[in-house]
């Protein structure tokens, strides 16, 4: 029986992890669940908010659904102690993710006809370098003066941008397009550009394009972007895999998985959401969807299409909607839908396997 690890995380976070867990215990029965404390409610335990035997049982565990935790604006740095010294991390999400050795975030955003903006028919797999970039969190302030590092390395974008281009072959995805700004940042996105240039040459049946990140954004806006996978640095992916949720219906809607060679962490795009925490007013289908791409990475593909499936219909016939997408209903309304919709999706699904 596979344990998955529960990260619960801050604001909505305990409500759509709920959300989620109904879904995966309705599609994938098989499953059980270890809540482990993360953040705020870990520190306010141990004074630690990455317990090292928490980090130790996720690694052990290898399959972790995580919720939003929030990181205070201009105060959230996180000093992790290790044996060989100290580690300083820009903020608790940042961290998970570095002391995991996580390294590929992949954010789809996959456009459900009659939600979001008309004419916006996205079908991307957003790939986010997650190890270095600006949020390496390198640092520096004397007086009136501050001044951050981004660090882009040959190894990173080569690991990056061979797994953007497996993921392309993987998914049936003809195009890796690359969002940088090489025209200004010269020596670091030039050297991210000539690296994925120089995989490229691997994957001959995969085409690279590259644009500059700015004209992606507004690509991404007018909703004309085509069917690729797109490989963004730590920074842009994390701004551009938002815009183009948004630009899908809503921040809720976005999913996500976080890579790396022995831990793979299942969490949404969108934050942690305070101003709506204990409303019901929480759109679960971004976590929900981040639990069809684990059951994906365990291998249960039938159940993970069934769960994409049911979230399709719900929202496309416009069963429940949160408010975030122009409707009334609530976590729980959309979470009852999901779970019911998986009875018809299943017959659909089952046929197609
Ligand atoms: P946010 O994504 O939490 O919220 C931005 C806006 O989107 C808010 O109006 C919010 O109500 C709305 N929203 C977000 N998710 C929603 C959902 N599922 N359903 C309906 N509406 C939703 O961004 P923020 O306000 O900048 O950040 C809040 C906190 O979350 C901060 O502490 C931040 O550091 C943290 N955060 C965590 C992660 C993460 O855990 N990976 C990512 C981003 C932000």
């Amino acid at each position: 029986m596979t344990t998955i690890g529960i990260i619960p995380g801050d604001g909505i976070g305990p409500e759509i992890t709920e959300a989620a867990i109904q879904v995966l215990r309705a599609a994938a029965p098989g499953l059980t669940y270890e809540y482990l404390p993360v953040g705020h409610v870990a520190a306010a335990g141990s004074g630690d908010p990455l317990p090292d035997q928490v980090m130790d049982r996720l690694r052990e565990l290898g399959v972790v659904l995580k919720a939003p935790l929030e990181a205070p604006k201009g105060t959230g740095r996180i000093v992790k102690l290790r044996p060989d010294g100290h580690r300083v991390y820009p903020s608790i999400n940042n961290a998970v993710r570095r002391e995991l050795e996580l390294y590929a975030n992949v954010r789809p955003v996959h456009a459900v006809p009659g939600v979001g903006r008309p004419g916006a028919e996205l079908d991307l797999m957003l790939v986010r370098e997650v190890s270095e970039g600006i949020y390496s969190g390198i640092e520096h302030r004397i007086g009136d003066v501050a001044q951050a590092i981004k660090i882009a390395t040959r190894p990173a974008w080569e690991r990056i941008a061979r797994f953007s281009f497996e993921l392309a072959r993987e998914r049936g995805y003809d195009r890796v397009l690359l969002g940088h700004k090489a025209n200004v940042l010269n020596l670091t996105d030039g050297l991210e550009l000539e690296v994925v240039r120089t995989i490229a040459a691997d994957y001959p049946d995969v085409e690279l394009q590259d644009m500059m990140v700015d004209a992606l954004g507004q690509a991404i806006v007018r909703g004309d972007v085509p069917r690729s996978v797109v490989l963004l640095d730590n920074q842009y992916g994390d701004i551009l895999s938002d815009v183009a949720a948004a630009v899908i219906g809503s921040v809720g809607l976005g999913p996500g998985a976080n890579y790396g060679a022995d831990v793979a962490v299942f969490e949404a795009c969108h934050g942690a959401a305070p101003d709506i925490a204990g409303t019901g007013k929480a759109n679960p289908v971004g976590l929900i969807l981040s639990g069809a791409m684990l059951l994906r990475h365990l291998g249960d593909h039938r159940a993970a299409e069934a769960v994409e499936a049911a979230v399709r219909l719900v929202l496309g016939e416009r069963r429940a909607l949160t408010p975030d997408l122009g409707g009334s209903a609530t976590t729980g309304d959309v979470t009852a839908q999901v779970v019911a919709a998986l009875d018809e999706v299943d017959e659909a699904v089952a046929v197609r396997a």
